[in-house]
C-alpha cells in the first residue's frame, strides 16, 4: 500500500531524512518510534505531500505521491491533482484541528461535502455512523470546546474516516491528552485495526505498539535503524540507540 524508497529531506542545511526505505501493506499496521526531532513528522507529511521530498519517491496505493509518470519522464502534479490525492490518505494530528465554528457533525461531514461533492443526506448519514462507531452518536450538535480532548480526538478520527482513506496516518495522537483519556482514543485506533485499516501511527505508546502492530519501526536521526516484529524490536533490540530509547519510556 505504500511504498517509500530513498527518501531524503533537508531543511536548509539541516538534514531531517536521510534515506528512509519502508513498505507499508495493505491492511497492517506500522507503529513508528522515536525521539523527538528523528524526523518521524517529517516522514508522515512527506506521505501526505504536505513536504515534497528532495530525492527517492514515494508511492501510495501503486500511485506516485505528488508526480505522475509519462514515458520516462516524471511530472509534478498541480495543486489540485494533490489535494485530490490527500484525501485518499487520513491525517489525524496531535493537536485534534477541528473546526471550532463547525458542530461535530459539520467537521465530519465538511470535506466530503466540499472536496468531493457528495450529496448532503446522505454525507450527514454517513457521518452519523461514523460518529457512532467512535462513541460519540450523542454529540452530533455539541461544538469541539464542548468536548474533552479524548472525545475531539475521536471526532478527528471519524473526519479522516469520512473520505474512506486507503491508508490513516496518525501523528502521536494521544500526546496531548490527559492521561486517562489515552485509553478511549487508542481503543478506537485499535478497532480500526481489526477492521483492517491499513495505518502508520507515530506513538509512543509501546503497550499499543505490543498489542497492535505488524511492525514497529525505530527512527533516529533521519535514519530507520531497525524494524521488525514487535516482539523482536521492543522485546530484543538488536541496536544499542533503540535500547537507550526503549530504557527512556518503558
Ligand atoms: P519528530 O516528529 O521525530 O519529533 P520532526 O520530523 O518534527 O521530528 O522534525 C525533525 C527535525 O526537522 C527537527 O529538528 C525539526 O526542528 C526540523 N523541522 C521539521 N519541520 C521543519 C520545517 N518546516 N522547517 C525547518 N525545520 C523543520
Ligand atoms: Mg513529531
Amino acid at each position: 500500500m505504500v511504498d517509500v524508497k530513498a527518501v531524503h529531506k533537508s531543511f536548509g542545511t539541516l538534514e531531517v531524512l536521510r534515506g528512509i526505505d519502508l513498505e507499508v501493506r495493505a491492511g497492517e499496521v506500522t507503529v513508528v518510534l522515536g525521539p523527538s526531532g528523528s524526523g518521524k513528522s517529517t516522514l508522515l507529511r512527506t506521505i501526505n505531500h504536505l513536504e515534497k521530498v528532495d530525492s527517492g519517491w514515494i508511492s501510495v496505493d501503486g500511485a506516485l505521491v505528488g508526480y505522475r509518470s509519462s514515458g520516462d519522464k516524471l511530472y509534478e502534479l498541480r495543486e489540485r491533482e494533490v489535494l485530490k490525492q490527500r484525501t485518499q490518505i487520513g491525517f489525524v494530528f496531535q493537536n485534534f484541528n477541528l473546526f471550532p465554528h463547525l458542530t461535530v457533525l459539520e467537521n465530519i461531514a465538511e470535506a466530503p461535502l466540499s472536496a468531493l461533492g457528495r450529496p448532503r443526506k446522505e454525507t450527514l448519514d454517513n457521518a452519523r455512523r461514523l460518529l457512532d462507531r467512535v462513541g460519540l452518536a450523542d454529540k452530533a450538535d455539541a461544538y469541539p470546546k464542548q468536548l474533552s480532548g479524548g472525545q475531539q480526538q475521536r471526532v478527528a478520527i471519524a473526519r479522516a474516516l469520512a473520505l474512506e482513506p486507503k491508508l490513516l496516518l496518525f501523528d502521536e495522537p494521544t500526546s496531548a491528552l490527559d492521561p486517562e483519556l489515552v485509553g478511549e482514543v487508542l481503543d478506537v485506533i485499535k478497532d480500526l485495526a481489526l477492521q483492517g485499516t491499513t495505518m502508520i501511527v507515530v506513538t509512543h505508546e509501546i503497550g499499543f505498539a505490543r498489542e497492535v502492530a505488524d511492525t514497529v519501526v525505530f527512527m533516529d536521526e533521519g535514519r530507520i535503524v531497525e524494524q521488525g516484529a514487535p516482539g523482536d524490536v521492543l522485546d530484543a533490540p538488536r541496536h544499542e540507540r533503540t535500547k537507550a530509547f526503549l530504557s527512556k519510556v518503558l
